[in-house]
């Protein structure tokens, strides 16, 4: 291998590097770029460096040459062929302290060592050569061991920073695809709680959460002192409209009963969902009887605006509706299923009484502090006529 016409040799002598197979090996396939001007001075190095075993010597006669090997000048080199620069200080043209600067000045090469090279009389140089970025430093004439061990040294913390800075950035890969990953997640997270919430048919609210949206708001009741109603909602004769329209159309109609329901019971705290089969529940927050007697049969006659033809109903020739509603005003012994019994047997008197109506159950308050409002719906605990 050859790079810029100078050729690298391989042999070399393990006599300073033992421990073969440890980083030791690894230092010693480290490269290093000796710059001289005097051919002897190249040479001499060259062969002191293979001899105590580093394998990868690079010669260059002036800067110039140097900053082609190095990649500098626009020429494009391997990263990393490069480990160390020995770097003479007196040179003809560009002199060594120059080329340490230039060379520390580019963003690719500022973490490369330069050991500069110098005569006993240049010393007094030096100070410009660490200001320039210089590591270390050796004298002119060489001795072998002291090249080898200063060498051998910065060769040893360069390999030690590199390492840090590959399991640095290795981390940071890391770090950024965790975000990603958790971002990710939270993402299906908050999609899956949706979904979870949502009735698969209908689109609108499951009854898991009405349910936990009642439990919340029972809460929330108990501790104003306001009255919490609820509406059991249920298609009229739905068996008979699947029986005579299959059940595509079956499922279509509750759609579009949900969807109606939905869009009728849209006061900021209203919440509707689907109970189950042809069953529909809705919790109004703050409304007493008489007020969600009124929400619940604009909702029914929503229902019979559709005009959904029905060929098998009893009451109607379009779908419709029956709704029970009950009241509560949560406190004492009173609990959420005392309310949706309630609810569901003025539902169950409301078919009794034909279907297509409202009819209204119990309201009840917490024994000693009923509220101004809800006094007057006390004492009518048994259900209601309808409101047809
Ligand atoms: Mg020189």
């Amino acid at each position: 291998m050859t790079l810029s016409g100078f050729p690298l040799t391989h042999r070399g002598s393990w006599q300073l590097l033992a421990n073969p197979g440890s980083k030791s090996d690894d230092i010693a396939a480290m490269g290093i770029l000796v710059v001289d001007d005097l051919p002897g001075n190249r040479v001499l190095l060259q062969h002191i460096l293979e001899a105590t075993g580093f394998q990868n010597v690079l010669l260059a006669e002036s800067a110039d040459q140097a900053f082609g090997v190095l990649g500098m000048n626009g020429a494009k080199t391997e990263p990393g062929v490069v480990d160390l620069v020995l770097m003479d200080v007196m040179m003809p043209g560009m002199d060594g302290i120059e080329a340490c600067r230039r060379i520390k000045a580019s963003p690719d090469l500022c973490d490369t060592p330069i050991m500069m090279v110098t005569a006993l009389s240049e010393v007094e140089s030096l100070e410009d050569a660490f200001a320039a970025g210089a590591v270390d430093y050796i004298t002119k004439p060489i001795n072998q061991v002291e090249l080898h061990a200063r060498v051998r040294s910065v060769l040893a913390l360069k390999q030690a920073m590199d390492e840090r800075r590959h399991r640095e950035r290795e981390l940071e890969r890391r770090e950024k695809e965790l975000l990603e990953v958790t971002r990710l997640l939270e993402e299906t997270n908050e999609r899956l709680r949706h979904l979870s919430t949502l009735d698969g048919l209908t689109g609108i609210s499951n009854r898991r959460r009405v349910m936990e949206y009642m439990e919340q708001e029972w809460r929330r009741s108990a501790r104003d002192r306001t009255w919490l109603s609820v509406l059991m909602i249920d298609v009229d004769f739905f068996k008979n409209y699947n029986d005579s329209c299959g059940h595509q159309a079956g499922d279509d109609c509750l759609w579009m009963v949900a969807n109606c329901l939905k869009r009728n019971l849209n006061r900021p705290a209203d919440m509707v969902g689907r109970y189950g089969g042809e069953e529909f529940i809705a919790v109004l927050p703050e409304t007493p009887l008489d007020g969600a007697v009124n929400v619940a049969d604009m909702a029914r006659e929503s229902i019979v605006s559709l005009n959904i033809p029905h060929p098998d109903s009893a009451v109607d020739p379009r779908v419709t509706i029956t709704i029970g509603v009950a009241s509560c005003m949560p406190g004492g012994d009173s609990t959420i299923s005392d309310l949706i019994t309630g609810a569901d047997r003025a539902l169950y008197e409301g078919k009794a009484a034909g279907r297509n109506r409202v009819a209204a159950g119990q309201a009840t308050a917490a024994p000693g502090k009923p509220s101004e409002e809800g006094e007057a719906m006390v004492p009518d605990a048994q259900a209601a006529p309808d409101h047809d």
